[in-house]
C-alpha cells in the first residue's frame, strides 16, 4: 500500500514516529493509501526548515517570488489529469467537477497571487506642513495554513499562495480526509526545484499535527478554513499567544426567492446551489425561502428536477452527485435527515442512501434531499449539515424573510432572487452575510473580499485582503 509522506525542507520524509493511518476512497469504501500521523516532532522539523529559509525567501524581489508561484501553477497544470483523478478519489467528488473547478482554480490561485504580488503597493500619508508617513508591509515570518476536505487543493492553495507571495515561509496541513493532492503538490515543488524549506507540508490529524502547528510559538499567524467548532478551539489557543488569525468557518446560507424573479434561471441555479459537490461547499444555500405566491410552483419544479438528478460513482459522466466524503460525514448527514423528520419535517425528495453496483457498493451515497414543513428556528434549520439536504419555507413579507434568514448564528453567504432592483439592494444590505449573490450563485472574482460574519469567521481572504493579512504594516514618519 502506498504511504504518502510529509514534505519538509524540500524532501519527502516519513513521520517521526513512523505511524500512519488509512486513507479511504469514499466512492468504494476501500483503503487505498496511508497517511502520516505526524506529531510535534514533525512540526518542529518543518518550523526549523521554514526558519532557515526565511531570510532568503523574504529577501527575494516580489517579481522573483511571483515567478516561483507561476512556476508552481504551471507545474500543477502539467500534471492536470493526475491531480483531477486524485482529488476525485480522495473526496468522492465528480471527476468532471474536479476537472472544471477544483484543479483549474488551484492553478489560478498560484497564478493570481504570483502576478498580484507584483502589483501590490503600500501606502504613504502626507501630513501637510509636518512630514510624511510611509507604511512598509513586512512578511510575518512563519505562518501556519490549515485547510478542510471539501475543496482540498483549491482551498489549500488559496491560503498558501498569498502567504508565499508576501515573503512568508509556510507550514501547511491539508485535511487528513483528503491529503493526496497536497502530497502531489510536493512533487511539483521538487520538480521545479522550489527553494527548500519555504513551503513545508505536514500531514496528520487536526488534534495532533494541526494543534501542534497552532501551538508552535514560532508560527505567528494561522490561516484556517474549516468548521466553526474547530475555529473556536484554534482561537482559544492562538488568541492568548497574540497570533494573527484568519478564520473561514461554517455556514447555513439562505436563498431568498421573491415571486418576481426569473423563474427558470432561479430554478436552474438553485439546483446547483443546493447540490453541487453533494452540497459540500461552504457557499451552498441550504435554507430556501420562497415568497408564498410562487411557493407551490417552486416546490413542484424543484422537486421534479431534484428527483431527476443522478447519484453515481465519480467518473460517471452522467452523474450529478458523487460520493459523500467519508463514513462519519455520511452518518452525520443521515442523522440530520432523521432529526428533520422528528422535528416534523416532510421529505419531498430523497432522504435515503443509494447503493451502487460493485466496486462502488460500499461507497457513501445519499440522495439529494428536500424537506418542508419545518419552523425556521428548529435545529435542522439552524445547524450546518454540509450535505445534499435543503429545507424549503414560504414567506410573505421582506421583514419576515429577513428575520428568518438572519436567525442563525452563521453569516457566510446568501442569494437573493428578484427583478426589483431596489428590493435586491435593500435585502442585500440587510442580510447578515459576508458574500451576497443577486440573481446568481458562486460567480467568483478572486479580487473580492471572501469570508463571513458572526460564527462564519473572522477576516477576509482574496485579493489584497489576503496580502494584507499575511503582512505586518510598519509605519515610518519623517518630519520635514
Ligand atoms: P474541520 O474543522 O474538521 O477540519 C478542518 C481542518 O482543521 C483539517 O485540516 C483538520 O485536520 C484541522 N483541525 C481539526 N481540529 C484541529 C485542531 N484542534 N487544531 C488545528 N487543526 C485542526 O472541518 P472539515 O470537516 O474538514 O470541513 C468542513 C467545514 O469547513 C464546514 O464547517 C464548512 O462550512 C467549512 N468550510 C468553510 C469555508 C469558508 O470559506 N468559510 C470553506 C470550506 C469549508
Amino acid at each position: 500500500m502506498e504511504k504518502i509522506q510529509n514534505f519538509i525542507n524540500g524532501e519527502f520524509v516519513p513521520p517521526y514516529h513512523q505511524k500512519y493511518f488509512n486513507n479511504i476512497n469514499p466512492s468504494t469504501g476501500e483503503t487505498y493509501c496511508e497517511i502520516p500521523n505526524s506529531s510535534s516532532e514533525d512540526v518542529e522539523k518543518a518550523v526549523e526548515a521554514a526558519e532557515k529559509a526565511f531570510p532568503y525567501w523574504s529577501n527575494l524581489s516580489d517579481e522573483e517570488r511571483g515567478n516561483w508561484l507561476i512556476k508552481i501553477s504551471d507545474g500543477i497544470a502539467n500534471r492536470m489529469d493526475e491531480f483531477v483523478q486524485a482529488e476525485s478519489r480522495d473526496n468522492g467528488k465528480l471527476v468532471k467537477l474536479a476537472k472544471r473547478v477544483d484543479i483549474p482554480r488551484a492553478i489560478s490561485n498560484f497564478r493570481f497571487y504570483g502576478t498580484g504580488i507584483q502589483h501590490y503597493a503600500s501606502k504613504s500619508h502626507h501630513t501637510v506642513g509636518v512630514g510624511i508617513n510611509y507604511t512598509l508591509r513586512k512578511p510575518i515570518g512563519i505562518v501556519g495554513c490549515i485547510s478542510p476536505w471539501n475543496l482540498p487543493l483549491y482551498l489549500f492553495s488559496w491560503k498558501i499562495a498569498p502567504a508565499l507571495a508576501t515573503g512568508n515561509c509556510v507550514v501547511a496541513k491539508p485535511s487528513e480526509v483528503t491529503p493526496y493532492t497536497a502530497f502531489l503538490l510536493g512533487k511539483v515543488l521538487k520538480e521545479i526545484n522550489f527553494p527548500k524549506g519555504v513551503l513545508n507540508i505536514v500531514h496528520g490529524y487536526g488534534k495532533d499535527a494541526g494543534s501542534e502547528i497552532v501551538r508552535h510559538p514560532k508560527i505567528t499567524a494561522i490561516s484556517f478554513t474549516g468548521g466553526t467548532e474547530t475555529g473556536k478551539i484554534i482561537s482559544s489557543i492562538a488568541a492568548p499567544m497574540f497570533k494573527k488569525l484568519s478564520l473561514e468557518l461554517g455556514g447555513k446560507n439562505p436563498n431568498i426567492i421573491f415571486d418576481d424573479c426569473d423563474f427558470d434561471e432561479m430554478i436552474k441555479t438553485t439546483i446547483h446551489s443546493s447540490f453541487s459537490n453533494q452540497g459540500e461547499i461552504c457557499l451552498c444555500g441550504s435554507r430556501i425561502f420562497i415568497q408564498r405566491e410562487i411557493y407551490e410552483k417552486f416546490k413542484n419544479a424543484f422537486v421534479e428536477k431534484t428527483k431527476n438528478l443522478k447519484v453515481s460513482f465519480p467518473s460517471d459522466e452522467n452523474a450529478n452527485l458523487g460520493a459523500i466524503v467519508s463514513q462519519p460525514h455520511y452518518e452525520k448527514i443521515l442523522s440530520y435527515i432523521e432529526l428533520a423528520q422528528q422535528e416534523g419535517g416532510t421529505i419531498l425528495a430523497g432522504g435515503k442512501t443509494v447503493t451502487l453496483e460493485a466496486p462502488h457498493d460500499k461507497g457513501f451515497y445519499i440522495e439529494p434531499t428536500i424537506i418542508e414543513g419545518l419552523s425556521y428556528d428548529c435545529r435542522t434549520n439552524q445547524e450546518e449539515i454540509f450535505g445534499p439536504v435543503v429545507t424549503i419555507t414560504p414567506f410573505d413579507t421582506e421583514e419576515e424573510v429577513l428575520k428568518m434568514a438572519n436567525s442563525v448564528k452563521y453569516g457566510l453567504s446568501a442569494t437573493i432572487w428578484t427583478k426589483d432592483l431596489q428590493r435586491a439592494h435593500r435585502i442585500a444590505n440587510q442580510v447578515e452575510a459576508g458574500i451576497i449573490w443577486i440573481n446568481s450563485w458562486l460567480v467568483r472574482d478572486l479580487r473580492t473580499p471572501f469570508g463571513g460574519v458572526k460564527a462564519s469567521g473572522i477576516g477576509r481572504e482574496g485579493g489584497w485582503d489576503a496580502l494584507d493579512f499575511f503582512t505586518e504594516p510598519k509605519n515610518v514618519f519623517i518630519p520635514y
